[in-house]
């Protein structure tokens, strides 16, 4: 017996035509040097058919790929729709790869156009010799600066002599709609290409009120870069829901984040832990008013509880912690507190918050052990979490590595954890971050957040170092915030940590360093500090 329902294809389009009818008026604003450039649902709508038009006189035709060099801005969520509902796909590019990396994405991708905003124009004419398959350049403004690139045209003069009517395919859900490469892996980085349906999904679980809960009336500014797996997929739900954005531009300095949120009185934003920690200790030593602010989601790295509980404490502010990946569009998990753990005491609620929770709805998860088993949900046991559902990746895009990463059907995330009664996520480590000390595993994670609660500490990475008797131990690089620089020292952040572990699971050596090196994306490059550390002689302890 088959259901009687509608075979209702889940594409984009139905997004960008409710918007264009039901908000023309709400408002779109991103910040540009100094100043705010202004728009409406109703404006960038038109000037997404007009976007389509020229895509398709170009000669883009379904399934090409259209890449991205930008930031968060106006036109680039204009292509965010532009070419996934002409058929296209879009494909943002990371603007802090080194070159090599980007010339081996774009020919991967076999990107066909390449929009750019007109800074970037002389480092795309270093690397354009070794595009193998962009065909036009754009530069994203109103003019073509002096350059060799060709052929190149403007944005808004290719707009100009366009009309906003565009006659928008029937789609197919599972029609590839955009694709971003991971940052996090050694090697070559690896595609993901997403569907329709799993960006119109993915968008229905980030507005569930369990999840992330984005709604119409937020004024949401995704600070997470859009090349960072689609702006998490924010702004597709935003222009599902006729959310106001707030786009703010290049400039992300953590004051010109406190007075943008301020000023256009946003209620929601989104970004990397380490940006959230420079805000606060801006907001530690200047007055903003953020009264509007009802939750900083926080993703892609842990969030410390001791940043959390500061937030809260000391600003009123709210963290809503998430954890995903790239292969995840990238929604996973939310830590959320249950009704149940609402009464409790404040130190066993912030630590809830600090773990990163129970799987959204649509998620499924599980911890696999050595052996393949299934590790039960005591909160002690350690394994390899695995996830699957409908925005999760079955594939990656033409990659032979792709069977590594599947077990039986399911995604192996690759991360390490544990699982409570609730189904709540605890990150332990990335596989390769755990230390395996004689038969005992040391989450370098939890030592992080532990050293980085110390009031004198800005920053903290542990990392394993090879040991002759216990295979590894950890050693911690951290970094003091300024006032503390010359004064900290190693006694009393083993003070601290004695509070919490006990004398087996502590540092074998602390060194103070003056930053985390930090990936593409924001987070902590502990790759960096290993191989800086490798032959580093432990003392005895
Ligand atoms: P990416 O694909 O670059 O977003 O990286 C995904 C990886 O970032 C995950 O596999 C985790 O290791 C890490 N990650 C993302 N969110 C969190 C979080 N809330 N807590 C801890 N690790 C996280």
């Amino acid at each position: 017996m088959q259901g009687l329902m509608m075979d209702y294809q889940l594409t984009l389009t139905p997004f960008l035509e409710r918007a264009m009818r039901m908000f023309p008026k709400k408002e779109i604003v991103t910040k540009s040097g100094p100043s705010l450039e202004r728009s409406t649902y109703g404006e960038v709508t038109e000037r997404i058919g007009r976007l389509a038009n020229a895509l398709a006189r170009m000669g883009i035709r379904s399934g090409d790929r259209v890449a991205t060099f930008s930031f968060n801005n106006t036109r680039h969520f204009e292509l965010y729709f532009a070419a996934p509902c002409m058929g296209a796909v879009l494909h943002p590019l990371n603007l802090r790869l080194p070159p090599d990396q980007l010339v081996y994405i774009v020919n991967h991708a076999e990107d066909k156009v390449l929009f750019f905003e007109p800074q970037f124009a002389p480092a795309i004419e270093k690397l354009s010799a070794h595009f193998k398959t962009v065909k036009q350049y754009v530069v994203m403004g109103p003019t073509v600066p002096e350059t060799t690139l060709s052929p190149v045209v403007s944005y808004e003069e290719l707009l100009r002599n366009e009309i906003p009517d565009y006659p928008w395919p029937r789609l197919q859900e599972n029609d590839a709609a955009a694709m971003c490469y991971t940052s996090g892996t050694t090697g070559n980085p690896k595609g993901v290409m997403y569907s329709h349906r799993s960006l119109y999904l993915h968008s229905m679980g980030l507005s569930m009120a369990d999840s992330v809960g984005l709604v119409e009336r937020d004024i949401y500014m995704p600070v997470v870069p859009m090349f960072h797996v689609l702006a998490w997929g924010t702004p597709f739900a935003a222009m599902m829901l006729g959310t106001s954005i707030v786009f703010p531009g290049p400039h992300l300095t953590p004051r010109d984040l406190a007075e943008l949120l301020s000023a256009e009185k946003v209620t929601l934003t989104a970004g990397v832990p380490t940006l959230w920690m420079g805000l606060l200790n801006l907001l530690d030593n200047e007055r903003y008013d953020l009264s509007n602010l009802r939750g900083m989601v926080v993703g892609g790295a842990a969030a410390p509880q001791s940043m959390i509980e500061a937030y809260e404490k000391r600003h009123g502010l709210k963290i809503i912690h998430a954890w995903g990946m790239t292969e995840m569009t990238p929604l996973g998990t939310v830590s959320n507190l249950l009704r149940s753990q609402e009464g409790l005491p404040d130190a066993e609620r912030f630590a809830i918050r600090a773990r990163q929770g129970p799987p959204v709805p649509g998620v499924e998860t599980r911890a696999i052990d050595e052996n393949g088993k299934e590790v039960p949900w005591d909160n002690k046991t350690f394994g390899e979490l695995e996830v699957r559902g409908p925005w999760i990746i079955k594939s990656y895009y033409n990659d032979e590595r792709t069977p590594q990463s599947f077990h039986d059907g399911w995604f192996k995330t690759g991360d390490v954890v544990v699982i409570d009664e609730n189904g709540s996520i605890q990150i332990v480590d990335r596989s390769k971050d755990v230390i395996k000390s004689g038969g005992e595993w040391i989450s370098s994670q939890d030592m992080e957040n532990v050293i980085m609660s110390h009031p004198k500490v800005a920053e903290a990475a542990v990392i394993a170092v090879p040991h002759p008797k216990w295979q590894e131990r950890p050693l911690a690089c951290v970094v003091p915030k300024p006032d503390f620089k010359d004064s900290l020292t190693k006694e009393e952040i083993y003070e601290h940590l004695k509070t919490k572990f006990t004398k087996m699971y502590l540092p074998d050596d602390i060194v103070f360093i003056d930053a985390v090196p930090k990936t593409s994306v924001g987070k902590f490059d502990k790759k960096v500090l290993r191989v800086q550390y490798k032959d580093y002689v432990l003392p005895d302890r």
